[in-house]
């Protein structure tokens, strides 16, 4: 299998060391479940050679897969625990998908994409990742069966939080996702406390943008 080969198993533990250790995340976990999953499997075969590169990469259909600082520092501030329910809005290549899987109970992960949801399903299997549920649809509603979620997740950016995911966090449970406009976002983590949702920053980023009424809509750009 090509993520067992030992140059590629290096090559991930430079990334964790140099991108991320190395960058301030110390949660052992998250570091661990990062040196785990093989990066590679998650692009298109012409880009595995680039997988390690400290860089965003295109997966097809104008989306990307996230820096993986970027994967490390929202895993980071989400801080899934072994008990935990999360929700994922993007599965994208399935890469954040399968990290969340390696820490928590059961990931519920959202894609509008048909095509890069299946290709993200065929990923799972190979990786024998069975705590993975996932849905073709808009992941600005939520997924109300599964609901309440210790943790939410949302890998595309938004103009604000949609008012589906804040009321299926459970209490206690943190919400992370870029807010913004089109150009650039916030990261902004929120946490559902006794007294109601607590709000913090954690820098800018870019992410390509969350379509849905609840978000952004297809023409400024279509
Ligand atoms: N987490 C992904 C990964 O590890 O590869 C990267 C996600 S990519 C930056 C953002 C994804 O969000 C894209 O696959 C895009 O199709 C998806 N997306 C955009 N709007 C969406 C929506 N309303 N519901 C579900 N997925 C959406």
């Amino acid at each position: 299998m090509r993520g067992l080969a030992p140059e590629t198993r290096r090559l991930r533990r430079r990334m964790v060391a140099s991108q991320l250790a190395g960058r301030g995340i110390r949660n052992c976990r998250v570091l661990a479940a990062m040196a785990s999953v093989p990066r590679e499997w998650f692009l298109p075969p012409h880009l595995a050679a680039e997988a390690y590169d400290d860089a965003p990469l295109p997966i097809g259909s104008g989306q990307t897969i996230s820096q993986p600082l970027i994967v490390g520092l929202m895993t980071e501030a989400l801080a899934p625990r072994r008990h935990d329910r999360v929700l994922e809005i993007g599965t994208g290549s399935g890469y954040q998908t399968a990290i969340l899987a390696r820490l928590a109970d059961r990931v519920y992960t959202i894609e509008r994409l048909p095509d890069l949801l299946v290709e993200a399903e065929e990923r799972f299997r190979r990786l024998g990742l069975t705590n993975i549920e996932t849905r073709l649809g808009d992941g600005a509603a939520g997924w109300s069966e599964g609901a309440p979620f210790q943790g939410i997740i949302v890998t595309a950016a938004a103009p604000g939080v949609p008012a589906p995911l804040t009321e299926q966090l459970a209490p206690g449970g943190r919400l992370v996702i870029p807010v913004g406009d089109l150009a650039s976002q916030e990261l902004v983590i929120l946490q559902r406390g006794s007294t109601g949702l607590v709000e913090r920053r954690a820098g800018g980023v870019r992410f390509v943008p969350l379509i849905s009424r609840l978000a952004f809509t297809e023409e400024p750009w279509a």
